[in-house]
C-alpha cells in the first residue's frame, strides 16, 4: 500500500505522539532505577530532582551536548548519539554478580 510517503524522520508511534501533547514534549528518567517523567519546555525547572523513588540523579538533558531527551526508550542522544543512560539498565542486564 501506499504509505511510504509518511515515514519521512518519524520513529514514533501514535501513541508516543498522543502522549507527548498530554503530558509533555521531553523525557527525563532516573540513571538508578528507571524512573521516567515527561515535561513540557517551560516546566523543565519542575523536574524531581534527586529521584522522588530512588535519589538518583535524573537526566534529562544528554550530557555530552546538553539536547533534550524525546523518547521515554532513548539510550543515545538524537543530535549526538552519546548514551543517554547505562545500557545495562534498559538491556536486561540487572544482574547480581557472584564474586
Ligand atoms: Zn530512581
Ligand atoms: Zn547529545
Amino acid at each position: 500500500m501506499g504509505d511510504g510517503t509518511r515515514t519521512t524522520r518519524t520513529r514514533r508511534s501514535w501513541i508516543q505522539e498522543e502522549r507527548r501533547r498530554t503530558l509533555g514534549d521531553w523525557v527525563a528518567f532516573c540513571l538508578g532505577c528507571g524512573f521516567t517523567v515527561r515535561y513540557f519546555a517551560e516546566r523543565e525547572n519542575e523536574l524531581p530532582s534527586p529521584c522522588p523513588q530512588c535519589g538518583g540523579e535524573v537526566r534529562r538533558r544528554c550530557p555530552a551536548c546538553g539536547a533534550r531527551i524525546a523518547s521515554a526508550f532513548a539510550v543515545e542522544c538524537e543530535e549526538c548519539d552519546a548514551a543517554l543512560r547505562p545500557t545495562e539498565l534498559f538491556g536486561g542486564r540487572i544482574r547480581k554478580r557472584d564474586r
